[in-house]
């Protein structure tokens, strides 16, 4: 197939039909280029506009997000989740300023060097940003190009990719290929009749074009199930801070565990072993579940809300970093997981109704 065929018609495609998304400033902003790719990552642009305009209006440099603390940044980052990705800017934008003066290296080698960059990340912000020739696929642009040369699976993908890349505008033309897929050749019910690409295209032409790629095999997601206790006394709840690494580190949450199988453990058990509180005595009311899909698993939450007449002074910290009384005007401060702000409505309605 000719490549330059293929690159002339989506260029000229790109330019007429691109959406005007706010990290599409020109020039490129290296930086702007990095927060937008590490904010879309399972995540669609219509989400993303808010937070990134929030973010470059606190953070507008890698100087002022390596500056700000983690508990800022996870704050402006409540929401998106995947926090990882949050932290992982703000580690990587401290080792730019101590390393690189600030700067985000140009080559793809030293791009991935920093913390929470990959191969995708990295390919992205050496092509958007600094024009080099270096390829993205993220599943946008596998569709498509398993799609225009018919391809089942997506062996070699990465070298596909390499060989389509134009010596000028190879960053157009990686976001051209990831635009088209978000917007035209969609996983369901591609829109084939105004596609550039449509008398290239081998799987339009085989009359199939959702037949590929094949779509692999799932597997079935397996269930967690957790109890949390929202432990309220006076004007404060009891928080617990995740520690820094791991699954939704730094953020906070109501006192909470996994339930093994079979679930032995009282709530009054998990509350003493995680925090060291006796509240065997305190009433307690089931608010009911809350339901969270993450990308490896499930999750089950059996909520409930407990009263003490006094805040006594935790005596341990089991698997947290922190954990304090939080008065509950405070609490719209601290970052916190979606799921635990679904758990606070429900403990905010129960509470306002009470007598
Ligand atoms: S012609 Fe259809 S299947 Fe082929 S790239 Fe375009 S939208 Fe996708």
């Amino acid at each position: 197939m000719n490549c330059r065929c293929i690159q002339r018609a989506l260029l000229r495609w790109f330019d007429a039909n691109k959406r005007p998304l706010p990290w599409r400033t020109e020039p490129r902003d290296p930086y702007r280029v990095w927060v937008s790719e590490v904010m879309l990552q399972q995540t669609q642009a219509r989400t993303v506009i808010p937070y990134f305009e929030r973010w470059m209006a606190r953070f507008p440099t890698v100087q002022a997000l390596a500056e700000a603390s983690l508990d800022e940044v996870l704050k402006m980052w409540e929401g998106l989740g995947y926090y990882s990705r949050a932290r992982n800017l703000h580690r990587a934008a401290r080792h730019v300023v101590t390393h690189y003066g600030g700067a985000l290296p140009r080559a793809a080698e030293a791009l991935r060097a920093l913390p929470g960059v990959g191969r995708y990340t990295a390919g992205a912000i050496a092509s958007i940003a600094f024009n080099q020739r270096t390829p993205v696929v993220d599943g946008n642009v596998r569709r498509v190009l398993c799609r225009l040369f018919a391809r089942a699976d997506d062996a070699d993908i990465w070298a596909l990719a390499e060989s389509l890349l134009p010596e000028d505008r190879p960053g157009a033309f990686n976001e051209a290929l990831m635009e088209l897929g978000a917007l035209v050749c969609t996983p369901r019910a591609p829109r084939c009749a105004i596609c550039p690409l449509r008398r290239l295209c081998a799987a339009r032409a085989a009359g199939t074009p959702e037949a590929f790629p094949a779509p692999r095999r799932s597997s079935s997601t397996p269930l967690v199930r957790v109890q949390t206790a929202v432990i309220v006394a006076g004007d404060a709840v009891l928080m617990g801070q995740r520690p820094a690494e791991g699954l939704l580190g730094g953020l906070w949450e109501f006192i909470s565990s996994e339930l093994r199988d079979p679930p032995q453990e009282s709530l009054a058990m998990m509350v003493e072993r995680r925090v060291g509180l006796d509240v065997s005595a305190a009433p307690a009311t089931l608010l009911g579940e809350t339901r969270h899909a993450f990308t490896h698993f499930r999750l089950v939450r059996t909520v409930w809300l407990l009263h003490l007449d006094a805040q006594p002074a935790p005596t341990r910290k089991h698997g947290y970093a922190r954990v304090q009384w939080v008065r509950l005007d405070e609490l719209p401060q601290l970052a916190l997981t979606r799921s635990d702000r679904r758990v606070w409505h429900m403990a905010k309605d129960v509470m306002r109704a009470a007598p």
